[in-house]
């Protein structure tokens, strides 16, 4: 075949291969038009998942009949102030959208300019323009788009089913409409509204959760000409996938790497990695700064000096989440006190005594040997999804946290003193109280004057350690120590070239490392917190981090994770019996920790239940 120019339809519908992806990219496009032309209220209807049809109508500055015609024209656009690229304040600017729909589906466009005295109408078909006619529309826009994907069916075969499609739509709406707290949206499947969201009403709530502000720091961080502001949930709030992180870059909603990694990097220390916080985070910086001409759908940025913004990022976070240093899940303790069933009715029938089923106790054949414990799941640390999971015994870390954890007996736990004889005097009132008795050789009951403060020792202890290890670490890499037999590692090509940059960070770090052969490495001397720690995986880990980010930080920040582990292993397993005075001591420390209100894996180290919920436990209130 001889090569030739496409026809201008033909363009199209590549273009549209990018640009309209599904329904709701289309939508996406759409709704930005609207917001760019100043619209104040947006509604819209998505019928079977957007593929029968998207209507949307705005009440923005509508179009003049001159440039109806050109805005279905490919590379037609009013957004781009001066050809500058990198100046622009709209959401459109690539001029595509608009010919890109009109070339896979039926699109009318309908619209109106406060300066004209009629509206005027025009039929897009396949990419074939119809005729421009007189119409009667408010001033404003509405554009139907029937049929999409009609004219490239190959495309209609991989949409999902119509409810999935639609939630890719609400999606796309949530993310803008958190934006844009001044416009009204309404979106409706054809049959009821599904979002109505009226301006300055908090949107929030129906989209993140009626409980996660209760449940996050509120972010306000700004340097120079950088701004990030918004909310991001305690480490012990979180979930087990990252879709409910809204990221917004200028006023733009965006997926990025750069700030994913960021988050990450943020919570490493609070969060187990399959773990995710929830936030809605809004960064503005010079518009110079940042490449936002980089994807179709313009969903991804590009930033200039991304190692900046990076550790712009995380000092934003970590500065915010310092004000939670304390702070649990609030929906860890509403779960514990939801978690406790209450009878129904315990007022016996005349003259017939109060039997324990009474009090919806089911007493077993046998008496049990153990004490009872609560929901004895082999679950893993709680989600805030999960409702008692908190009780649960953490089987995080098997091995010798399960070889230590057996099952108490009895008599050990009759042996702890049921009253504390340690001085609790009531005018000294110490955050997490005072021990009063330990359960299960796993949890600490204390009492403060308000409240019941249950501790989980192990998670507790392992907050301290890790905390303790990130202040000697510096320390002890002063004093690096010789390994007896220096350790080769041999590496591929790639793993090589990734890694030699970063020698002198890991020297830095107490790791003297040199090149051998061009291939391999040998590890001399390391800091003696990693003497008994596995070198070759670690300088292995440190690799693939250098890869996925490629910064200085990675080396570091992948150490850090390490000594958490450590701390992990480190620390007081449950199944051991402390004192009150050990117990208290933990107390007190942890209450002079920073974040010692969840462990280095996102789950809490303690719940409080204040007098207000015991009393509401017990129907007093
Ligand atoms: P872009 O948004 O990148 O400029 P589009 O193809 O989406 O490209 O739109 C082309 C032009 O049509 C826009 O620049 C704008 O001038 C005009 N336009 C599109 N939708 C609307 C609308 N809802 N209200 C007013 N003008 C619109
Ligand atoms: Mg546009």
């Amino acid at each position: 075949m001889t090569v030739r120019f496409l026809d201008q339809v033909l363009i199209n519908q590549i273009a549209a291969g990018e640009v309209i992806e599904r329904p709701a990219s289309a939508l996406k496009e759409l709704v930005e038009n609207s917001i760019d032309a100043g619209a104040t209220r947006i509604d819209m209807v998505v019928k079977e998942g957007g593929r029968t049809l998207i209507s949307i109508t705005d009440n923005g500055k509508g179009m003049s009949q001159d440039d109806l015609v050109l805005a279905v024209e490919r590379h037609a656009t009013s957004k781009i102030p001066d050809g500058d690229l990198f100046n622009i304040r709209t959401l459109g600017f690539r001029g595509e959208a608009l010919p890109s729909i009109g070339a896979v589906s039926r699109l009318k466009i309908t619209t109106k300019t406060a300066e004209d005295e009629n509206a005027w109408e025009l039929f897009v078909e396949g990419g074939v323009k119809g005729k421009l006619t007189p119409a009667s529309h408010p001033v404003g826009t509405k554009i139907e788009v029937s049929d999409l994907f009609y004219a490239t069916p190959a495309r209609l075969k991989f949409l999902k089913s119509p409810s999935t499609e639609l939630s890719y739509s609400v999606d796309i709406i949530h993310r803008l409409s958190l934006i844009h707290p001044q416009i009204h949206f309404t979106l409706s499947d054809g049959a009821k509204k599904v979002i109505n969201f009226v301006e300055g009403v908090d949107r929030f709530a129906p989209i993140l959760g009626k409980d996660f502000k209760e449940n996050a720091c509120e972010i306000n961080f700004s340097r120079d000409d950088y701004t990030l502001t918004g909310w991001c949930s305690v480490p012990t709030y979180n979930k087990s996938s990252s879709t409910d992180q809204y990221l917004f870059v200028n006023g733009r909603p965006v997926r990025d790497k750069l700030m994913s990694t960021a988050i990450r990097i943020a919570y490493q220390d609070f969060l187990a990695s399959n773990r995710h916080p929830v936030l809605c985070l809004f960064l503005s910086c010079p518009p110079e700064d940042v490449d936002i001409n980089v994807h179709p759908a313009k969903a991804e940025v590009r930033f200039r000096d991304a190692n900046l913004m990076r550790q712009f990022i995380i000092g934003a976070l970590r500065q915010g989440l310092s004000g939670a240093a304390h702070r649990t899940s609030t929906i860890i303790s509403q779960n514990a006190i939801a978690s406790f069933k209450t009878p129904h009715s315990v007022i016996p029938s005349e003259g017939r005594k109060l039997e324990p089923r009474d009090l919806g106790i089911v007493l077993p054949a046998r008496a049990p040997s153990t004490p009872l414990r609560f929901n004895q799941g082999d679950t893993a640390f709680p989600k805030v999804e999960d409702k008692v999971a908190f009780f649960a015994p953490k089987p995080v870390i098997p091995t010798e946290a399960h070889q230590s954890g057996g099952t108490p007996s009895l008599e050990t736990y009759s042996e702890v003193p049921r009253f504390c004889t340690s001085n609790l005097t009531r005018d000294d009132d110490h955050f997490l109280g005072y021990a009063k008795v330990q359960v299960h050789e796993t949890y600490i009951i204390a009492e403060s004057k308000e409240d019941l403060i249950i501790v989980d020792q192990h998670a507790a202890h392992e907050r301290l350690v890790y905390e303790q290890f990130k202040t000697q670490f510096a320390e002890m890499v002063k004093n690096r120590q010789a390994l007896l037999i220096p350790l080769v590692i041999s590496l591929t090509e790639q793993q090589f070239q990734l890694l030699t940059p970063y020698l002198p960070d890991l020297d830095r770090l107490g790791l003297t490392i040199d090149a051998y052969g061009t291939q391999g490495i040998v590890v001399r001397e390391v800091p003696p917190l990693l003497f008994k720690s596995d070198i070759k995986q670690l300088i292995l880990d440190t690799i693939s981090e250098i890869g996925d980010r490629g910064d200085h930080n990675a080396v570091k920040e992948n150490l850090l994770e390490i000594l958490a582990d450590k701390a992990c292993r480190g620390s007081i397993r449950s199944g051991r019996k402390l004192s009150i005075d050990e117990m208290n001591a933990l107390l007190r420390q942890m209450e002079q920790t920073a974040f010692s209100g969840q462990c280095n894996h996102g789950r809490p180290t303690y719940i409080r239940l204040g007098r207000q919920d015991l009393e509401r436990l017990f129907g007093r209130t």
